[in-house]
């Protein structure tokens, strides 16, 4: 159990941090006061390449997310919230760890957890948690070790072998298997964690009807093939506008589809009397790129559309909607959540709960990648790879990208910038060379971490889930 002293300092900062101070609290603060006090049940979400100007409470003009922007009206919306990668099995790695990729080196298409790391769900679950997840995305299978800690793991919706689970919907099934675990599963007396990893906005964009023709604007083209990951240069080159407006509505059916299986989930908790004891944290593993550095999808870089995710963060009791415009990273979920959890927080992780003190303004956050791109040549057959490191820094209004491999770095101003188009090419060459040591000290701490957890094992995949992979445009 939580040592008495722990438990006690987490009430003081989680009230601290919701309330705002002591003086003058309104009857809603009160109540969510109240709320704190019990051990909440924690669902956190993670919404597949969920773009962050793609989510109406982040400003998009499309009504792609009614559901995600009532939730923000009683919950805390993370203005710049970033994932450490662009990726889903990483993204996920650091969310479960909260370590940086290189800490816990699962980076590659076959990285397995090694199980020298603690992960979230182990923690709860030694609290007296109740855990679950339900997992539709191939990345979150058993065999990459993230199951560890959950009590049940439900991988269900994940599409069979031989489905190709870009072509797939699998909201459906999320939500049998979800309603199974609340009405079914759940034991009341424990609170409970409930992962749920939502797969349907990943490329490439097959809404079911009446979500594909919900917001193709007048002029939109449907692109005579459908793109493919690995054909993502080749159509990059010839998309045309109007193309890449279909593809784009495509996308954003997906999102609106999903948000109305949101709305369900959200429903049921209330109608088991769940939501008010209930901390829910909604975010995305990653964004996803639309061409505007070069590639269509995601785990081509670490631009901003890759990395913006939204974050929101309903405590238990809140009523209210709160806006927080600090810098905020996926591996804090880790600290946070086992704040939420009264719940001690292993000294090895790297994040920052968001319950606790904010980062200072000036204090770096680093990103990682390891992108490796597969190809065959049409003429012999011939099958190709090519591997690229890619880091990033971003430090006050800078942000440096360094391609470690082709030896090249961009540095971006991103008051004047923010979408990170026009590099600075003059005058600005000792900060880049400053933020890049920077990176490289950074990288000897992540390989001591790294080296004192062990490296990851290898994910044991059927034929088929290989071969569902290679259809994604992973593995080769
Ligand atoms: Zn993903």
């Amino acid at each position: 159990m939580p040592p008495a002293g722990r438990l006690l300092r987490t009430c003081i900062v989680v009230a601290g941090a919701l309330l705002g101070g002591a003086c003058a609290k309104t009857e809603k603060e009160t109540s969510e006061g109240s709320a704190l006090l019990k051990r909440p049940n924690i669902v956190l979400i993670t919404v597949e390449s969920l773009r962050t100007d793609h989510v109406g409470c982040y400003g998009y003009e499309r009504d792609t997310t009614p559901t995600i922007d009532a939730f923000a009206r009683e919950a805390t919306l993370y203005e710049n919230a970033f994932s450490v990668t662009s990726w889903t099995l990483t993204s996920h790695a650091s969310i479960f760890t909260g370590l940086h990729p290189s800490a816990h080196n699962v980076v590659r298409e076959k990285d397995r957890l090694n199980d020298s790391y603690k992960t979230l769900a182990e923690i709860l679950a030694d609290y007296d948690y109740q855990t679950a997840a339900v997992v539709s995305g191939p990345y979150l299978k058993k065999a990459y070790g993230l199951n560890r800690g959950f009590g049940t793991y439900d991988e269900t919706p994940v599409s069979p072998p031989k489905v190709n689970a870009h072509n797939d919907i699998t909201n459906d099934r999320m939500e049998i298997r979800i309603n199974h675990f609340l009405e079914r599963v759940r034991r009341d007396g424990d609170p409970f964690f409930l992962f749920l990893y939502y797969w349907d906005p990943h490329y490439q964009y097959v809404p079911p009807p009446p979500y594909d023709s919900m917001f193709v604007p007048e002029g939109a083209q449907k692109p005579k093939k459908r793109p493919e990951f690995h054909r993502y240069y080749k159509l990059g080159r010839h998309i045309t506008p109007a193309q890449l407006e279909y593809v784009k509505a495509q996308y954003d059916g997906e999102i609106r589809c999903t948000d109305g299986y949101l709305k369900k989930l959200f429903d049921r908790l209330r109608a088991l009397n769940l939501w008010d004891d209930t901390a829910i944290i909604l975010t995305a593993d990653h964004g996803e790129q639309f061409f505007e550095h070069g590639y269509l999808g995601h785990k081509y870089g670490l631009y901003v559309e890759s990395l913006h995710v939204p974050l929101l963060v309903k405590l238990p009791g809140q009523k209210v909607a709160r806006r927080d415009a600090r810098t905020v990273s996926l591996i804090d979920l880790f600290p946070t959540v086992l704040d939420l959890g009264r719940c001690r927080v292993p000294e090895e992780h790297q994040g920052r709960s968001l319950l606790a003190e904010p980062r200072a303004a000036q204090e770096p956050t680093f990103y990682e990648l390891v992108a490796i791109w597969y190809a065959k040549r049409k003429s012999t057959g011939e099958k190709w790879s090519e591997t690229e490191n890619w880091f990033a820094i971003r430090q006050g209004d800078f942000k440096l990208v360094w391609q470690e491999l082709a030896g090249v770095t961009e540095l971006y101003d991103l008051a004047q910038d923010p979408r990170e188009v026009c590099p600075i090419t003059d005058g600005a060459e000792e900060l880049a060379a400053d933020l890049k040591s920077r990176i490289e000290d950074w990288r000897a701490e992540m390989k001591a971490v790294s080296d004192r957890g062990g490296a990851p094992t290898q994910a044991v995949l059927s034929p088929e889930e290989e071969e569902r992979l290679r259809s994604l445009g992973y593995l080769d």
